[in-house]
């Protein structure tokens, strides 16, 4: 399976005969017929075939599922979605500080074609070409490898005064950037360049990086919650030949807030929100965590099934229970406040905290905002903000409520 040509279809034959020749290294993954065990433990294979899609105009063949790496899997788990074909792995030097990238490159080492590895750099307007060159280089330095197949400009919305970046857009500007970057794509570094996307106004972020030309993928927060502009982002990417790949794919994972309500974190939830991405031809892969081999056979198990009744309406309860509280990133409110709130970042911070169980990083990055960007002003503020929230926000109330949560380490 090369990722720009000459793809070969992995099957369960396949599967079966790599294992038993002992193909991970490490050694203990065992074949039993229809089951695997690694280190004793017994687990179901899965025969279901990997599809895949072209991204943009780079070229790369990517899987229709990917894997996330923020927590990523151990190294046998990521092992396992290799081999059953899932291709993409999306990284960046800020998860574990860098020890995510070197396990991908100990995991990878073998069979480096194999895959495409997408990493990120965090450069501002002001970013020389050395600097960029060596945010580049250290990334393959880390990974162990000669070349990255894309990389993104990081987190391309989040208003980070702390790191000289106070405009997202000048970012993306940056002249400096894209000269080395199409310098790398000839030297053979890199093969694409994209934009992720954080924090607000992620419609005038993307369509800037759509209509630039400079940009070959951007990465969007895309789900069955998603806003009609999001859409509209996918199809123009499509018609200009950029990819797509979309991240926060189930949701935020609000349950916990919704008392009797089902669990976003079941694997029927989990598929649908997956058949619900993939079902917009626009998108070209998606990035999901996959902590564990069930977790990986179920990612691969929506790739055959069909968007169903059930799956439907289980999203739309989801959607309409969920709804008062999702903010899209619009960043349309921050126009209103008179100070400098960071309100969809913190928003954010407060669904790490809340939802995912990363309390110390979630308020590790809040201790990170400046003052004014922090929630502090909401508490005797007529909320100017809520009038403008195009989704009835109550901004306010959440934002008091982060700043209670998230401020208890940092004072
Ligand atoms: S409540 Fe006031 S201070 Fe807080 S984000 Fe809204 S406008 Fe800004
Ligand atoms: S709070 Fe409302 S206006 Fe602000 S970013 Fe979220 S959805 Fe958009």
């Amino acid at each position: 399976m090369g990722v720009l040509k000459n793809s070969k279809k992995f099957t369960r034959r396949d599967f079966l005969k790599r294992t038993t020749a002992g193909i991970f290294s490490s050694g203990v993954l065992v074949n039993r017929g229809k089951y695997f065990r690694v280190k004793g433990e017994k687990f179901p294979a899965n025969d279901v075939e990997m599809k895949y899609r072209i991204l943009g105009r780079s070229g790369l063949k990517v899987s229709e599922i990917g894997m996330g790496t923020w927590e990523a899997p151990n190294e046998n788990v990521m092992s396992y979605a290799i081999d059953k074909g899932i291709n993409y792995i999306d990284t960046a030097p800020e998860y574990k500080e860098g020890e995510e990238e070197r396990m991908i490159g100990r995991v990878v080492k073998n069979r480096r074609d194999k895959v495409v590895i997408a990493s990120k750099i965090f450069t501002t307007s002001k970013s020389t070409k050395q600097e960029t060159m060596k945010s580049i280089e250290a990334i393959l330095k880390r990974m162990q490898t000669d070349y990255i197949d894309i990389i993104m400009i990081y987190q391309v919305g989040e208003i980070l005064p702390r790191r000289g970046i106070t405009k997202g857009i000048e970012r993306l500007k940056n002249e400096n950037v894209i000269e080395v970057a199409n310098q790398a794509k000839k030297d053979g570094k890199i093969r694409a360049l994209g934009v992720s996307s954080h924090g607000g106004d992620l419609t005038g972020y993307m369509n800037y990086a759509i209509d630039s030309g400079n940009f070959d993928m951007i990465m969007i927060k895309y789900n069955f919650m998603t806003f009609p502009e999001e859409e509209k982002i996918t199809k123009k990417a499509k018609e200009k030949n950029v990819g797509s790949v979309a991240f926060k794919v189930v949701g935020g994972a609000y349950d916990q807030k919704i008392k009797g309500y089902e669990n976003s974190r079941t694997p029927e939830f989990r598929r649908a929100a997956i058949k619900w991405v993939l079902s917009n031809p626009n998108i070209t892969t998606l990035v999901i965590r996959m902590p564990t081999f069930e977790e990986v056979n179920n990612c691969l198990k929506s790739l055959s099934e069909k968007m169903g009744y059930n799956d439907k309406k289980m999203l739309e309860r989801y959607a309409s229970a969920v709804k008062p509280y999702f903010c899209r990133w619009c960043g349309t409110c921050t126009q209103a406040c008179p100070y400098s709130v960071a309100i969809p970042t913190i928003q954010r911070y407060l669904m790490y905290y809340t939802n995912f169980n990363h309390q110390r990083t979630a308020m590790q990055k809040y201790a990170k905002l400046l003052p004014e960007q922090r929630a502090e002003y909401c508490f005797e503020c007529s909320a100017l903000c809520e009038k403008i929230c195009p989704n009835n926000i109550p901004i306010k109330e959440i934002l008091t409520e982060a700043h209670r949560t998230l401020k208890s380490d940092i004072t």
